[in-house]
C-alpha cells in the first residue's frame, strides 16, 4: 500500500461495525466481562485489548493503529498532549544517575521538562549543537541512555544531520527519540532511519483543525510495554470523543500537507524576495543551516518556518504582525488556518548562543490561497515601514 492509502485505510474495519465508515465512540470506564474466569484472563495481559477505559477503548486503539501504520512501527501510544508524548518515553526509559543528550534547538516545554522534572528525578540533561552531527560522540557518557531528535528545530528550524546522531547513539547503545511533528510523520521516514520512538505533537497536523490537544508515540514492540505502562501509571489516557477527531483529521493528512507544503513554498519564496528579510529560515531554502540534510533525509517540506528580520525594534515586529488580517496571533500550528508568533530564541539557548541581532518572525502558512496571504504580508510590511 502506497502512503496516501494507508492514511485512508489504516485502523478501520467497518464491517466489523455494521459497516459504518468511521471507528465508533466507545465511552467507557467499566468493561465487564461475562465470568470471573475471564476477568481473571484480561488480568494477565491489562495492556492488550479491552481491560478498563483508561488503558484505552477500541476508539483509542483504532487511531493508535492508523498511526503506527503511518509512521511504520509496530504500536502507538495515544496521550492527551504533545508534550505528554515526549515526557512519557523520558519517563518510562530514564532512571535517577541516567544522562539524556537534547538538542539546543528543541521544543521550549521540552527543555522545561528535563529541566524542571528530570533534574529533580536525578537524570542529567546536556544540550547540544544541533550541528554536531557525529560529533555527538564525543558527548556521550556511560550513563548517556537516551538522544532527543528535533527536525527541524522548533524556533529557528535548522535541521541536523540525522543518520550519523542516530548512528553515533545506536552505537553507544542509547536510544534515539525524535520529535518528528513538523514532517507529519509523512515527510521523514523515522522508523527507515532507525528511530527508535518516534512522538508527534497530533495536536498540530494529525488531527489538523485546532480543536484537539493530542500526542503520539510509535515505537516497535520491545519498547512497547514499558512506555504503555508508563501512559497508564501516570494516568495519560486520551479521551475517545478526541481519538474520533483526530482520527477523521488524519484521513485528510496527504492531500493537507501536499497543500500546506506548496502554499508555505509560496509564501517563503515571496518573503525572501523582500527587502525586510534578512534571512529565511525555511529547511528547503539553501538559507537555512542544515538545508542539504533536509534535501538528503526528507521527502518534503511542511507550512511551519521563520524569518529574521534586518531590523531589529520590538515596534517593527508589533506594526508588521498587528497589521495582518489572515495571520491569527497565537500559539501552536497545523490547523487549517495561518498563524504568526514572535519567538525569541536569544531567550533558551544554552549550548550555542543565538547571536543573530534582527528580529525572528515565525509564519505557519494555513490553507488559506497564498495570494492572498501574500497581499497580507505586504500590508504589514507596509506599517511596518509607516513607523520609520
Ligand atoms: C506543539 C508542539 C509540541 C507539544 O504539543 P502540545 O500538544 O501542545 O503539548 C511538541 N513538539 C513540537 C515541535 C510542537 O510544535
Amino acid at each position: 500500500m502506497k502512503r496516501d492509502t494507508r492514511i485512508v485505510k489504516a485502523g478501520r474495519s467497518p464491517l466489523d461495525h455494521h459497516g459504518v465508515v468511521n471507528p465508533p465512540v466507545y465511552h467507557a470506564s467499566t468493561i465487564l466481562k461475562g465470568s470471573l474466569e475471564s476477568f481473571r484472563d484480561g488480568d494477565k495481559t491489562p495492556l492488550e485489548g479491552v481491560y478498563y477505559g483508561h488503558f484505552g477503548t477500541p476508539t483509542t486503539f483504532a487511531f493508535e493503529d492508523a498511526v503506527a501504520a503511518l509512521e511504520g512501527y509496530d504500536r502507538c501510544v495515544a496521550v492527551p498532549t504533545g508534550i505528554g508524548a515526549i515526557a512519557v518515553p523520558l519517563l518510562a526509559l530514564l532512571s535517577a544517575g541516567d544522562h539524556v543528550l537534547v538538542p539546543d534547538n528543541s521544543y521550549g516545554p521540552t527543555r522545561r521538562f528535563c529541566n524542571n522534572y528530570l533534574a529533580r528525578f536525578g537524570i542529567e540533561t546536556t544540550y547540544y549543537d544541533q550541528s554536531i552531527g557525529g560529533g555527538i560522540a564525543a558527548l556521550m557518557t556511560p550513563k548517556t541512555r537516551m538522544v532527543v531528535l528535533e527536525a527541524p528545530g522548533s524556533l529557528t528550524f535548522e535541521v541536523p544531520d540525522s543518520p550519523a546522531i542516530i548512528a553515533a547513539a545506536h552505537a553507544h547503545g542509547a536510544k534515539v527519540m525524535m520529535d518528528n511533528t513538523w514532517s507529519g510523520g509523512v515527510y521523514f521516514a523515522a522508523k527507515g532511519f532507525g528511530v527508535d520512538i518516534s512522538v508527534q505533537a497530533a495536536t498540530k497536523y494529525l488531527s489538523g483543525h485546532s480543536d484537539v490537544m493530542m500526542g503520539t508515540i510509535c515505537m516497535d514492540a520491545a519498547l512497547h510495554r514499558k512506555i504503555k505502562r508508563t501512559q497508564i501509571d501516570f494516568g495519560y489516557s486520551v479521551a475517545p470523543d478526541d481519538c474520533y477527531l483526530a482520527q477523521r483529521g488524519l484521513r485528510t493528512l496527504g492531500i493537507r500537507l501536499e497543500r500546506h507544503q506548496e502554499s508555505a513554498l509560496t509564501v517563503a519564496g515571496w518573503l525572501r524576495t523582500r527587502p525586510e528579510v534578512k534571512r529565511l529560515l525555511h529547511p528547503a531554502f539553501a538559507d537555512c543551516p542544515g538545508h542539504d540534510y533536509w534535501k538528503r533525509d526528507f521527502t518534503g517540506s511542511t507550512g511551519l518556518f521563520a524569518v529574521v528580520l534586518h531590523d531589529t525594534r520590538q515596534e517593527a515586529v508589533d506594526a508588521l504582525v498587528d497589521a495582518l488580517e489572515f495571520f491569527g496571533i497565537g500559539e501552536s500550528w497545523g490547523g487549517f488556518e495561518s498563524l504568526v508568533s514572535h519567538p525569541n530564541p536569544r531567550k533558551v539557548r544554552t549550548a550555542v548562543p543565538w547571536t543573530e541581532a534582527g528580529q525572528v518572525v515565525r509564519f505557519y502558512v494555513g490553507l488559506e490561497d497564498p495570494l492572498d496571504l501574500i497581499a497580507d504580508l505586504e500590508k504589514g510590511f507596509n506599517q511596518m515601514a509607516a513607523i520609520g
